[in-house]
């Protein structure tokens, strides 16, 4: 098989075999849902509705000012319980709106098929994929339709959608991509449209050798998509290494893919387009995969968005041993959180529960030069000087040394011999930076 990847890499363990031949279920939907106003990259949110409304499901229920925000809609059919702040998976509180879940399931009236989808224009297709508040379904959450918005002098070469899934224990893009193959073609298809752009390319790694030749087959004679098979390495699905090895094009320091005439979105952000085009259906739920050492009976769930976290581990048997840590995401760029009462989110692609083992809590002790981090970083960057300049405070260094650059893929952490969090200090830096740019603090 022609494979393609990128310099550097760590292989790391896929720990998928739990979950990869598990078809995707459909989870019991709970009593009551929540609903953060934020879950995306941008303006926040602020409530249409107050307490004691009666909405319906696919009822937009928030939005936000500006351009770069995605409307929040309703998940169940109910009764507005409450509006306060829980919460969220990102590690913060935040104001989320409370459904009481009547159980009818009752569509609202704006959600209906569509008579000719395929009459549509490009800009009839990016204003229904805002409406629709779709945003990057791979975790970054980022609004799907300011990506496809044109952009002067720049010009899309390339769609391509990620189907790398390179995080361990997520198996969410390997099932839909098995189970709804189509759906993801047709939502690329939709996507081209909106971009005007000529090219789509769905990107898999190559040990999901099952969906590589399903998509072949259904793409056999098209000329406008292509399935590239990678390489299966960490981290393959970062935005930049995807693009190089796809295109051997690379995204300048600081820059945006469009930059280099394309544009990526997550396979599963291209099967919801195909539901909000064709069915004129919001983005009321997401496939998500619970797996780990610490989950009785890991799955991969349709879940309706604001579906708590315990409400699901419950539906997968409970814990298993004791909980060293629950991880919203991937094993490597995924948040650990401190309670499993927080709502799954249109960016959450899996909960990840890990066992408490013997000698699993490894106890930071000082650098001892190994250059490890160094050679497993696949931006080139030097992690140990950056955690250096970082324990310092030296802010202005560690941005010279190309902090921001860090795509916080973990790969350093991973293989630091002395267990040193080189990501949380790297995180420190940039948030300083950031925060000096903004005027609030000091660049020493
Ligand atoms: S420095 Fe950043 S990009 Fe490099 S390995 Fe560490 S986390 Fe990944
Ligand atoms: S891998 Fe860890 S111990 Fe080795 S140089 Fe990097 S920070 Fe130091």
């Amino acid at each position: 098989m022609n494979t393609a990847t990128f310099k550097g890499g760590l292989n790391l363990p896929g720990y998928k075999e739990n979950t990869e031949r598990l078809a995707i279920v459909p989870a019991s939907i709970p009593e009551l849902v929540y609903l953060p106003l934020v879950q995306h990259i941008g303006a926040p949110c602020s409530p249409l509705v107050k307490i004691g409304d009666q909405v319906k499901k696919g009822e937009k229920i928030a939005a936000g000012q500006g351009f770069v925000t995605a409307p929040i809609h309703a998940s169940v059919s109910g009764k507005i319980k409450a509006i306060e702040k829980m919460g969220h998976p990102g590690g913060n509180f935040v104001t989320s709106i409370i459904i009481e879940n009547d159980g009818r399931e009752e569509w609202a009236a704006t959600v209906k098929p569509r008579a000719h989808p395929g009459d549509l224009s490009g800009e009839e297709i990016r204003k229904i994929v805002w409406e629709a508040g779709i945003v990057g379904l791979g975790g970054a959450a980022f609004p799907t339709h300011v990506k496809y918005a044109p952009v002067e002098g720049k010009k899309a070469d390339y769609i391509i959608l990620n189907g790398a899934e390179c995080e361990p224990y997520l198996t969410a893009d390997h099932r839909l991509m098995l189970e709804q193959a189509e759906r993801i073609i047709t939502g690329l298809r939709y996507i081209l449209k909106a971009t005007d752009c000529q090219q789509g390319i769905i990107a898999v790694e190559e040990n999901k050798l099952d969906v590589i030749k399903h998509l072949q087959e259904i793409l056999i004679n098209d000329k406008q998509i292509r399935v590239q098979p990678l390489r299966v390495k960490y981290p393959q699905g970062s935005e930049k290494h995807l693009i190089y090895a796809c295109t051997q094009r690379e995204v300048p320091v600081g820059g945006l893919p469009l930059d280099v005439g394309v544009i990526v979105n997550n396979v599963g952000t291209a099967f919801a387009v195909a539901q909000a085009v064709e069915e004129g259906k919001p983005l009321i739920e997401r496939v998500v995969t619970v797996n780990g050492t610490g989950i009785k009976k890991p799955a991969n769930y349709l879940v309706r968005i604001g579906t708590l976290f315990s409400h699901l581990i419950e539906e997968s048997g409970g814990y298993q041993g004791e909980t060293e840590k629950i991880i919203a995401g991937g094993l490597m760029m995924g948040k650990t959180v401190f309670t499993a009462d927080i709502p799954v989110v249109k960016g959450t692609s899996g909960i990840v529960v890990l066992a408490h083992t013997a000698g699993t809590v490894k106890k930071e002790t000082s650098c001892v030069r190994c250059a490890k981090c160094i050679e497993a970083c696949p931006l080139f960057l030097e992690p140990t000087t950056l955690v250096r300049l970082a324990k310092r405070g030296f802010w202005e260094q560690a941005e010279k040394n190309n902090v921001l650059s860090c795509i916080e893929c973990g790969s350093c952490a991973y293989v630091c011999p002395a267990h040193i969090p080189l990501v949380q200090y790297i995180q420190r830096a940039k948030q300083a930076i950031a925060l000096a740019k903004k005027g609030g603090g000091k660049k020493k």
